[in-house]
């Protein structure tokens, strides 16, 4: 793509109304613009960070064997009278009626819907376990959105659901979600601790959820200093259950086990949340099946979510500088951006020319900033966007018959031969900096 006709609404200025720096980068960056309280438009980088972001997700989910679908954003009420949720969801539920002043609501989330199908299309335990996600658009009344799309009205989540026999398939289930959701984040490029949540009425120590370590967190985090020796992406279900770290509902000081002098605590972003329900809603909406007996079992089931949206804003708040962005190698919106310095020299096009199409042609996503600008602009303007390599192509360098690469990273800069940069940018890339 190149920057002299790509829609990417840049802002000098730092807009007054975001209050944290995610939000002021989104902005300045040209990712996404404000529609209104908790309403975003996604413009093209955005989008494409979006799109990265849910295609990890689906590559993680489908190899640990759930399946995508699709439901309806649209709800009718009638469901969720029977779960008997209807009237405890309060406000945080939009609800309307449609011309058969039939009741409706936007789904805020999927457990009575998913219950449903599952009733209507699995009758036998042969076909257990059933894992299905989707990634959908949901819409909460939130009484205070802020923060851009970290707290949206509308916003992206994956949202996963299961099925299983009885009480230790469904552990095994979790087990393997809780597994499945420190890979994902791993591979998003971010550092998400595991805290156990509250499981309110359903009971049981089933429940955890995922957080970015942020000074911005919403959460109170409170964990024991041995956590932060362990690699949460080589955590186990096991390992978590035996260490101390709670979300702040959680947290009760009185019963804390953990000596004051090891107990930490940190601000975190929620970005995933998972649970174990039993049969809660399977008895309500009839998840059941015939067993292998011949006689009818009320399903177990877990729930497991992932805020996407607020996933490109949380990422963004771990992972910046005071230039701008610095997104992760798995959902930057191109891998490289590509400088043309001197846009009114004939050689430096040329050669940048070339190298776009040589790049691109190699299936690699390069942002071409091809633009008659001044360099500091240019160049501060590339920090700003966050991608993770530049390739600057300039009058000096080309002399000397180089082009210069930069880490964005780590600012670090080297020269290559330009008759090698092909290739050698190719390996930049597969190394995965
Ligand atoms: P929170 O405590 O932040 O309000 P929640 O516990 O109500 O979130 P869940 O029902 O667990 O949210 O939803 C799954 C995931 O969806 C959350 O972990 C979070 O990442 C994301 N999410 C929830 N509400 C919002 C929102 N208003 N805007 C953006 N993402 C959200
Ligand atoms: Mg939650």
């Amino acid at each position: 793509m190149k920057l002299s006709t790509a829609y990417i609404p840049v802002l000098k200025e730092t807009p007054s109304e975001a209050q944290i720096v995610s939000h002021q980068l989104m902005l300045r960056a040209g990712l996404i613009r404000q529609l209104g309280a908790g309403m975003y438009t996604w413009l093209p980088l955005g989008l494409k960070v979006l799109q990265n972001i849910s295609n990890v997700i689906r590559r993680e989910m489908d190899a640990a064997g759930s399946q995508e679908i699709l439901m309806s954003t649209l709800q009718p009420a009638e469901l969720w009278q029977k779960s008997g949720r209807y009237e405890s969801y309060g406000k945080e539920m939009l609800r309307f009626k449609d011309r058969h002043e039939r009741e409706m609501l936007y789904g805020p989330t999927n457990e009575e819907v998913v219950t449903d199908l599952f009733h209507q299309t699995v009758k036998s335990y042969k076909a257990l376990p059933q894992l299905w996600y989707q990634i959908q658009w949901k819409f909460r009344d939130e009484i205070r959105p802020r923060f851009g799309v970290m707290r949206g009205r509308e916003f992206l989540m994956k949202d996963g659901y299961s099925f299983d026999l009885d009480y230790e398939r469904a552990r095994k289930t979790y087990e393997t979600m809780f597994t499945t959701y420190l890979r994902i984040f791993k591979a998003l490029g971010v550092n998400a601790v595991p805290v156990k949540a509250d499981s309110g009425p359903i009971g049981g120590d089933l429940t955890h959820e995922f957080h970015i370590l942020a000074d911005t967190g919403e959460s109170a985090l409170y964990y024991d200093a041995a956590f932060e020796d362990i690699d949460p992406a080589t955590l186990t279900l096991a390992q978590a259950q035996s260490l101390y770290a709670m979300a702040d509902e959680m947290h009760i000081p009185e019963n804390c086990p953990v000596p004051p002098e090891r107990l930490k605590t940190r601000r975190g972003i929620e970005v995933g949340h998972i649970f174990y329900f039993a049969t809660k809603y399977s008895e309500k909406l009839e998840a059941v099946v015939t067993g292998e007996d011949g006689q009818p079992v009320t399903t177990h089931m877990g729930a497991y979510g992932i805020g996407v949206s607020r996933l490109v804003g949380a990422i963004i708040e771990a992972s910046h500088d005071k230039d701008g962005i610095i997104w992760p190698a798995a959902v930057a919106p191109f891998q490289i951006g590509l400088v043309n310095l001197k846009a009114t020299d004939a050689q430096c096009t040329k050669v940048a020319d070339e190298l776009y199409a040589s790049l691109t042609a190699q299936g690699i996503t390069v942002l071409y900033d091809d633009k008659d600008d001044r360099v500091g602009a240019k160049l501060a303007t590339m920090d700003l966007l966050g991608l993770p390599w530049q390739v600057l192509v300039g009058q000096k360098s080309l002399e000397n018959g180089q082009i210069e690469l930069k880490n964005r990273k780590t600012g670090e800069k080297s020269f290559v031969p330009l008759s090698n940069a092909t290739a050698e940018i190719q390996h930049l890339l597969n190394l995965k900096l």
